[in-house]
């Protein structure tokens, strides 16, 4: 399935793919409303570390993978896995996906705030280019996700920073910050306390 032929508000293909008997992560719910600018990215120690960018449009978080994290030298593009799109209520999901589950692994709030489409975000997802401004805690500019193959299923598209005043090459952010910015916990620790 390309981008443009994607429903818009898809949480199908997000509950068949966990067991909400066995995993603390939301359901959510099917009539949240629209219009909204939430921007999340959830660092996870899943089997491969990653980091989850979520941008909230039409009532869901459109989500990527990003194995690296993301990186404020705008030369650094890191590759972003399209994933399933995600329920509103998943921006705010700290805790322990329990082994054997999908995704199983900590996950912290790394970042949160708001976006800002720079183009019409619908068109510029289904063209592949969407350029915007993160309004985060950590994350601020300009920022660009730029679609590299198209084929649905495995969809790879890459993240990278606007050249603006807030690039800097010589920071790397996912070191100097790992931390919640919710809870100020790391990964670790949540993974510690979740085992107790
Ligand atoms: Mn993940």
């Amino acid at each position: 399935m390309s981008g443009a032929d994607r429903p818009r508000r898809d949480l199908a293909t997000y509950r068949a793919m966990r067991d909400f008997a066995r995993t603390a992560e939301p359901r959510g719910a099917d009539d949240d409303a629209a219009g909204g600018d939430r921007y999340v990215i959830q660092k996870h120690a899943a089997r491969r570390l990653h980091y989850d960018l979520r941008l909230e449009l039409d009532g869901v978080l459109l989500s990527w993978a990003v194995p690296k994290g993301p990186s404020l030298d705008p030369r650094r593009r890191r590759l972003a896995m399209r994933t399933e799109d995600h329920p509103l209520a998943y921006a705010g999901f700290e805790g322990v996906i329990p082994a054997g589950q999908y995704g199983g692994g900590a996950v912290v709030v790394w970042d949160r705030g708001r976006w800002t489409p720079r183009d019409e975000p619908r068109e510029a997802l289904a063209r592949g280019r969407l350029s915007f401004e993160l309004h985060g805690e950590k994350l601020r500019g300009r920022w660009h996700l730029v679609r590299t193959r198209g084929d649905g299923k495995a969809e790879a598209w890459m993240f990278f920073k606007g050249k603006d005043e807030h690039a800097d090459a010589g920071r790397d952010l996912t070191a100097e910050r790992p931390e919640s910015v919710l809870t100020g916990l790391t990964v670790e620790q949540v993974a510690a306390a979740g085992a107790r």
